[in-house]
């Protein structure tokens, strides 16, 4: 067993860490007080050939593998720069194309999703269903021989503003006439600049630059082109891909909960109070070293999910746990960085609070710690179902 990494995957760490340095922690905030997409750092990654990390180089990608994207957003948010887009695009739809879109489509769409050129969202959240996806409403009809008109909404779609296309999750069968439940799913490519596609910004409390919105699908017309996979068996490769998602959201707050840790620490070593510095205090240090340990321990999980993956093993146990235990390590980092600084911890300047909403999101969004800890019940440790 080898934990160390290779000097490529190491390349790939500083090179997060770099452009981080670059475009750094003040750049995103301006970014993310005005909800302005960090389009500059994007495109750099992009051209640097690091947006489509996972995606094979005839389609203008790096040819690597989920290790190397996880270790590219660790090395941003550790810096406390973390590109939500990465999990979006890199690992969830450019994921999806280069694995199960034609051949037609991987050359159409994928060197340029790759320098950032063109831009992809990923949506299959709707209202009335929220995180029971297999009762979405949405639904594209098929006309004719290889048409189809989408109607339905979709909502809290990342960066929908900035995307050209969206992958978007949708029935083919309604729920009621599938021959189960998890058929009548089909995954489309949709031109979101296509008649019938409206947009709606959702405003959110978190500091972050993405922006979220509703989508309103009004008769959009698709056709057998845009379908990736096969009509109404989207739900075996939606399944197969979520693990790349929980992967990422793990590595964005494993970096969060890394940065906060760093700041409190470098606090507590000057800030004296009753004649020595607070971190001496072991109310302080303790808890940020448990933090600490909390994190290394997310991220051993984390790097061990992203190998299972590479290696074409089952993944899903090692990633619903990283997911899990990423979300939680970050949340406990920032909470004891906070309490570190006390009053100001509160203040724009420290800006340490700002870290809060965004690591708090990550238990809920992309996928509830309630759920992931019923596919490790069930999935993992045979426990009768809840749902
Ligand atoms: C900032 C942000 C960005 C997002 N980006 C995207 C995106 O790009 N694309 C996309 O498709 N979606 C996106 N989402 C949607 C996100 O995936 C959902 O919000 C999330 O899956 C939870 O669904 P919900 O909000 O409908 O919560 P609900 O399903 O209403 O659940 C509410 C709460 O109930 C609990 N709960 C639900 N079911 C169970 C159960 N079976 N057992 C126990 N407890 C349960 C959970 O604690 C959950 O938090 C985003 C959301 C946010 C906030």
């Amino acid at each position: 067993m080898d934990f160390a990494l290779s000097d490529e995957q190491r390349m790939i760490l500083d090179y997060g860490d770099q452009l981080a340095k670059t475009y750094d922690r003040e750049y995103w905030l301006a970014k993310a007080e005005k909800h302005e997409f960090p389009m500059e750092m994007w495109r750099q990654a992009g051209e640097d050939g690091f947006i489509g990390v996972m995606v094979p180089e005839e389609y203008g990608g790096a040819g690597l593998g989920m290790m190397e994207l996880c270790l590219l957003m660790e090395g941003l948010a550790n810096n406390g720069v973390p590109l939500l887009f990465l999990v979006v695009t890199s690992a969830m739809s450019l994921g999806y194309l280069a694995e199960y879109g034609t051949e037609e489509q991987k050359r159409k769409y994928l060197p340029d999703a790759c320098t950032g050129k063109k831009n992809f969202c990923f949506a299959i959240t709707e209202a009335n269903a929220g995180s029971n996806s297999m009762k979405i409403q949405s639904i594209a009809k098929p006309v004719g021989n290889d048409r189809f008109l989408l109607n339905g909404s979709k909502t809290f779609i990342t960066g929908a503003d900035v995307a050209d296309y969206g992958l978007v999750v949708t029935r083919t069968t309604p729920f009621a006439e599938a021959a189960s439940k998890t058929d009548g799913f089909t995954l489309f490519i949709v031109d979101m600049n296509a008649k019938g596609v409206e947009k709606q910004p959702i405003d959110i409390s978190i500091k972050a630059p993405e922006m979220q919105f509703q989508l309103f699908f009004d008769d959009v017309e698709l056709t057998q082109d845009d379908v990736i996979g096969e009509v109404d068996k989207g739900f075996d490769i939606l399944f197969d891909t979520l693990n790349p998602e929980r992967i990422m959201v793990a590595a964005m707050g494993i970096g969060l909960g890394r940065y906060a840790i760093d700041q409190a620490v470098e606090y507590t070593r000057d800030r004296v109070v009753f004649d020595v510095p607070i971190g001496s205090h072991q109310g302080l240090q303790h808890p940020l070293a448990a933090a600490k340990t909390e994190i290394e321990m997310a991220s051993l999980m984390t790097h061990k999910a992203a190998w299972a993956f590479d290696q074409g093993q089952p993944a899903g146990e090692y990633s619903n746990m990283a997911k899990y235990f990423g979300a939680e390590a970050a949340i406990h980092a920032v909470d004891a960085a906070v309490q570190c600084f006390g009053g100001n911890a509160f203040t724009k300047d420290y800006g340490i609070f700002d870290i809060y909403p965004l690591v708090r999101l990550l238990r809920t969004a992309p996928i509830n710690r309630e759920i992931i800890l019923s596919y490790i019940g069930q999935h993992v440790m045979g426990m009768p179902r809840s749902y």
